[in-house]
């Protein structure tokens, strides 16, 4: 099957040739011919799976013909979040070179006023964020009656982030009449009650995690002590297979202090979490995908959804809580076929969290044990004595947590969200900086930029761990 069988046009498969696809994906040899009849399709496909251009392309072609009005977008797509909004619109960007179609991305944490330029203009494709386009709307910005194509992306993530409220008031703006396009990673009971809302009489596809990744990331689990993991970690990012990574840990705080230590250290190294401001994120980002930063230590919240190739690693530097995390953090590597590693610190009180992963991946995770392991022991000690002589020298623990309190913040939801997974108990190495609350008079944003979204490829489930360290397969990796 080529993109010519699909039905699409040629400025469309101009594009499509000009980005070198050459074979369509599952997802889009299935849905393709359906969105371009103007049929509802119910999708279940992750990222990765080239879900994307699935309803990209086809819409490009859809709407060719018709008139833009001011304030009245002709289509919209409701991604989870802003990385994934960025992309959709690099998508339309580039497929849609050769058309003459004018877009809008609504999204958190960039101006109101140059998004309201443009929809004054009048726009054909409006890509938003739930809560930043409601803003618009209550402010008399836009108009949803003249949409006539809706895709509403990553619903199982939205509704991990409790968007759903949202969607259905933005759903209920619209005409009944209307191609809606729904995609899910996953399709629970819950998820198809919601499609049944909004969808009518559609065409379900499916397609599997791609396959091509599963021997393309090699696997590895280090033992360490909690002490150790920073030592430990610079030990991994030494090695010269290691051209560039994404370091994952669970809670914000704990990215920013890895960070400081990883640049204390020499590396060359940025962050990316739900506190930071969008340009700053965005910005981070490509620099990180230019190369001019060369590990992103990041939250599963900023990093979900992220198409980077050439990822040559990924470092959990805490084992996930989720076990579905652990499949959308490895998927940042081996991406398109290529040879990526996945290495996870582990340490005691990880087990029932490594059973859950080992049963979502349907197999347990080869253990390693890094070289220089002495060392790194040692390391770990030094900054335990360190910390316990620094907080033996500090005032009682309440009146220390006040005096370090940060100032409440505005919060959006993606920082409520990470302020969760904050709260959850850990032993730190230094001393915890407690999430600031927000105010009880200060209202929150409306927008709820929460959790990212990744729903990447089953990743690579390979069996042998890197050549680069020493392997100690132990007992519980052979069963
Ligand atoms: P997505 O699932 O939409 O996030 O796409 C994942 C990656 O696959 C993106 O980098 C796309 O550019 C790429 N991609 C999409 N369609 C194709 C295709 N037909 N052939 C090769 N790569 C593709």
């Amino acid at each position: 099957m080529t993109f010519a069988d699909l039905g699409l046009s040629p400025e469309v498969l101009k594009a499509v040739d000009d980005s070198g696809y050459t074979t369509p994906t599952p997802i889009q040899e299935k849905a393709i011919p359906f969105v371009l009849m103007g049929r509802d399709v119910l999708g279940t496909a992750q990222t990765g799976t080239g879900k994307t251009a699935s309803f990209t392309l086809p819409m490009i072609d859809i709407l060719a013909s018709g008139q833009t009005k001011a304030r009245m977008p002709r289509s919209l797509i409701l991604e989870p979040t802003r990385e994934l909004a960025a992309q959709v619109s690099e998508n339309f960007d580039k497929y849609g070179k050769y058309s003459k179609l004018s877009m809008a991305l609504l999204i958190g944490g960039v101006s109101f006023a140059d998004q309201e330029a443009k929809l004054d203009r009048g726009v054909d494709v409006l890509i938003a964020t739930p809560g930043r386009l409601l803003d618009h709307f209550e402010r008399g910005k836009v108009l949803l009656n003249g949409v006539k194509t809706l895709v509403i992306d990553e619903a199982d993530r939205m509704m991990d982030m409790g968007f759903i409220p949202d969607v259905e008031r933005i759903v209920s703006l619209m005409p009944p009449l209307r191609q809606t396009l729904f995609f899910s990673a996953t399709m629970s009971k819950d998820m198809r009650k919601l499609a049944d809302k909004f969808l009518m009489n559609p065409k379900e596809v499916k397609v599997e995690a791609p396959s091509m990744a599963a021997n393309t990331v090699t696997q590895g689990l280090v033992y360490v002590k909690k002490r150790e993991k920073r030592p430990a970690i610079r030990q991994l990012l030494k090695d010269d297979a290691v051209k560039n990574s994404f370091i994952f840990c669970n809670r914000k705080k704990d990215v920013d202090i890895l960070l400081g230590s990883l640049i204390k250290h020499g590396f060359n190294a940025g962050a990316l979490h739900g506190d930071m401001s969008q340009s700053h994120r965005m910005e981070t980002l490509a620099k990180f995908k230019s190369g001019e930063i060369v590990h992103l230590v990041c939250s599963d919240v900023a990093a979900r959804g992220i198409d980077v190739s050439n990822v040559t690693h990924v470092f959990n530097f805490d084992v996930p809580i989720h076990s579905e995390d652990y499949v959308h953090r490895i998927g940042r590597t081996g991406r398109a076929g290529m040879e990526g590693h996945a290495i996870t610190l582990t340490n005691k009180g990880d087990e029932k969290y490594l059973t859950a992963i080992y049963k979502t991946i349907g197999k347990e995770i080869p253990m390693i044990t890094l070289e220089g392991m002495e060392e790194i022991s040692a390391e770990g000690l030094e900054i335990d004595s360190r910390s316990k002589r620094q907080s033996n020298g500090r005032p009682p623990r309440e009146n220390n947590s006040r005096r370090v309190r940060k100032p409440a913040r505005s919060v959006d939801s993606e920082a409520k969200v990470e302020q969760k997974a904050d709260s959850k108990p850990e032993v730190s190495e230094t001393l915890p900086v407690r999430p600031a609350k927000p105010k009880k008079t200060q209202r929150p944003r409306r927008s709820r930029y929460g959790r990212d979204e990744d729903d990447t490829p089953v990743m690579g489930l390979g069996e042998h761990v890197p050549a680069f360290f020493k392997i100690e397969m132990r007992k519980s990796a052979e069963k």
